[in-house]
């Protein structure tokens, strides 16, 4: 096989315990999977099926550190989220819950990096939400932590500091849809891949990230990420 330019290599996660990286193949993300988050947009949750939407799989800034203020907004905000990474391929079609959460290989922290004000114009004008949501390094991504090492969910706190000061602080069994739901809402619509991410959805809280802030997101006891908006 030739090519007529180089391929980029794939984007890829670190993985606790691993020397062998995650390569990323999709992402897929929900919206509006926290109540309180949902009323803070003046929306409602979806409670009969999870809203989904997607990125860019070379959105992703692993690691965290600097990251670019995108252009074309003046509103850019955070959502801190569990994310979700699937180690086995799934054929499209239904899939009962406990084969769901067999596909995961792990999990981490990221941010959801939303161009707010693009959002809100796309919502007015009923318009796709591409580019509020799956801009170049839309998606900060810590670490990944194998569910080996992880162990269950349980009752979990998903955080986020900006400069020292805590911006959203939820435990996770508050998700309207959890994470076997969220695969087996998108089994029924796409063929799951070894590689996937699922963004599980923020909680209240969001708010502006200006150039020069810095972020500190976790999952207690699993995972952390930090790092800051470029101040250029
Ligand atoms: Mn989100």
């Amino acid at each position: 096989m030739t090519y007529l330019f180089e391929p980029p290599p794939p984007p890829s996660l670190a993985v606790t315990g691993h020397d062998a990286r995650f390569p990323v193949h999709r992402i897929y993300c929900v919206g509006r999977n926290f109540v309180e988050h949902a009323r803070e947009m003046g929306a409602e949750v979806a409670a009969e099926a999870p809203v989904f939407f997607c990125k860019p799989a070379d959105a992703i800034v692993p690691g965290g550190g600097e990251v670019p203020y995108p252009p074309g907004t003046a509103d850019l905000h955070h959502e801190v989220e569990l994310v979700v990474a699937l180690g086995t391929d799934a054929p499209a079609g239904e899939l009962d819950r406990a084969a769901a959460q067999a596909l995961v290989f792990g999990y981490t922290v990221g941010l959801d990096l939303t161009r707010r004000d693009l959002q809100a114009e796309a919502k007015a004008r009923r318009l796709p939400w591409d580019v509020a949501k799956a801009f170049d390094h839309s998606a900060p991504i810590g670490e990944l932590l194998p569910v080996a090492q992880a162990g269950p969910l349980g009752l979990r706190y998903l955080w986020l500091q900006v400069n020292g000061v805590l911006r959203q602080n939820a435990p996770l069994d508050e998700m309207v849809h959890d994470v076997p739901a969220v695969i087996v809402a998108l089994s029924r619509l796409f063929a799951l891949r070894a590689g996937d991410l699922v963004f599980m959805g923020t909680p209240a809280g969001v708010a502006a990230l200006a150039r020069g802030d810095r972020f500190h997101a976790g999952i207690d006891g699993w995972c952390e990420l930090q790092g800051s908006i470029a101040s250029g």
